[in-house]
């Protein structure tokens, strides 16, 4: 296992090609923690050498989804290191100038190609059912470079090459994978390829943390760096994140969305970084909650795992319900605040003191702020929010003659509840259960509830009338014994 430096540099490189899922932060994740570890410097890199592929608002969306799982980076797209930017495209001298020097060296030469003679060179391959490789095309000759057309590299050596990767151990791939790849494309942009490896040098970046889809790659990495003389870094492949069910990787039907949009459901910023922790990395023992500094701790390169880690939803799930415990109910309401449905917000009865006592019923059902929306856009707990439609048929307890005969009960609930303490369901129920066993609990319990909720099933009524209040409870009996009474 390659050993770690005592100066450890990082990065983090994406793509400006649109949202970042959490494939991307777990890579950014395993990236800082390793930097975070040993002291040293975790760099946010941009690398939109691709033009059209650029969708705009994509840097802005990254250095927010980072900001908010607080993976702090030391160099970024806005505020650049002693190397200059970390925006590739405001870069494109530097690539320039090593290309120079591979071309001064016999290792870069100018395509001399078009597009339809290349076109025509793979077709030839494919008909000949063997792989098609650019080296085989390679001038006799180099010609001058002039800019404007695509440079390539002289692979430097035609060889098997054997690198070790730190999660993965050994690789080898042979010439197989060696071509005169492009260095730098015609519109003057160098590829990804070329200039992952110049930043990475003037970066100090030691440990080159990303997903396990470019090791195919590495044997033309290392081409590159051995043509420019440079040591290697240490690759640290990661796995990829897979289906819950195991049976592929991630797509986008299965949760690979916008990382940002866990943050519009609720989900915390602690749990977000501790299960994408746990995907693909494993502490060596039972824990499983860990805050962001016991992470910094904990994490260690030889405990990722080499296989795909599972995306479990349900651990997501619970994980966030773990972190909400530690909210109190007023700061679980403001937590909630923003994902009321308007219909409850406009409704007659609603205010920020009732919500605050449905709070405690809400939480324990629900595991993110997303789940609360639905239930109440379900209609699950509108009658907390308007009066109830109250229906003595259904008030009367199923043992009752007549609809009349759960008047007196209800008076003399409303008599207790008078003096009643309503600051709890206990209290309520402490007050309320002498007359229960006195009048028969099905008797008393199930017209006050049906009274209060007008529903046939909903929270007890000790906990019904806390949420209600008890202005509500008393008017809402009131209500239901004229009701009845008529
Ligand atoms: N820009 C590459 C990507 O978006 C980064 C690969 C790397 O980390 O070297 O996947």
């Amino acid at each position: 296992m390659p050993e770690i430096n005592s100066k450890v540099v990082t990065r983090f490189a994406p793509s400006p090609t649109g949202f970042q899922h959490i494939g991307g932060m777990r890579t950014a994740l395993f990236a800082y923690l390793l930097a975070r570890q040993n002291n040293g410097t975790f760099i946010l890199r941009i690398e939109d050498t691709d033009k059209s592929r650029e969708v705009e608002g994509s840097i802005d969306h990254v250095i927010e989804a980072l900001s908010w799982l607080g993976i702090e980076f030391d160099y970024g797209p806005k505020n650049p290191g002693p190397w200059g930017s970390n925006i590739q495209s405001e870069r494109l001298d530097r690539y320039r100038e090593y290309a120079k020097s591979l071309i001064q060296k016999g290792l870069a030469y100018p395509d001399p190609y078009s597009q339809e003679e290349l076109d025509a060179f793979r077709a030839q391959a494919e008909a000949e059912k063997r792989p098609f490789l650019f080296r085989d095309h390679r001038p006799a000759e180099f010609e001058a470079w002039d800019g404007t057309k695509a440079l390539r590299l002289k692979v430097p050596e035609v060889k098997r090459y054997t690198w070790i990767d730190a999660v993965r151990g050994e690789l080898s791939a042979g010439p197989e994978m060696l071509d005169d790849i492009i260095l730098i494309k015609a519109d003057g942009y160098p590829t990804y390829n070329f200039a992952h490896i110049i930043d990475d040098l003037e970066m100090g970046v030691t440990h080159v943390v990303r997903g396990d889809e470019f090791i195919s790659s590495v044997p033309k990495f290392l081409s590159i760096y051995d043509a420019l003389g440079i040591p290697y870094p240490v690759f640290v492949s990661l796995p990829p994140i897979l289906r819950d069910d195991r049976t592929k990787k991630l797509g986008k039907r299965d949760g690979a969305k916008d990382v940002l949009e866990y943050r519009t459901e609720g989900y915390l910023p602690e749990t977000m970084i501790n299960f994408l922790a746990l995907i693909g990395w494993n502490p060596g023992t039972e824990q499983e909650l860990f805050s962001k500094d016991e992470l910094i701790t904990a994490f260690s390169i030889d405990k990722i795992q080499r296989g795909g880690g599972a995306f479990n939803e349900d651990k997501l799930l619970w994980m966030n319900k773990e972190y909400l415990q530690k909210y109190s109910h007023e700061e679980f309401l403001t937590y909630i605040l923003s994902g009321i449905p308007e219909k409850i917000k406009t409704s007659s009865l609603y205010s920020d003191d009732v919500l605050l006592r449905l709070v405690p019923t809400l939480r324990e059902r629900t595991h993110t702020r997303a789940e609360v929306t639905t239930e109440l856009e379900a209609g699950e707990y509108d009658w907390v929010f308007t009066e109830p439609e109250q229906n003595p048929e259904q008030i009367k307890w199923k043992n009752d003659a007549s609809t009349q005969d759960v008047i007196p009960r209800l008076k003399e609930a409303l008599e207790v509840l008078k003096t009643a303490d309503f600051s709890s369901p206990d209290t309520l129920k402490a007050s309320l259960w002498p007359l229960a066993e006195t009048v028969g609990k099905g008797e008393l319990l199930w017209p006050l509830r049906v009274s209060l909720t007008g529903k046939a099933q909903s929270p007890d009524p000790f906990t019904v009338a806390f949420i209600l209040g008890k202005s509500q409870t008393m008017a809402r009996i009131e209500t239901a014994c004229v009701k009845i009474g008529e």
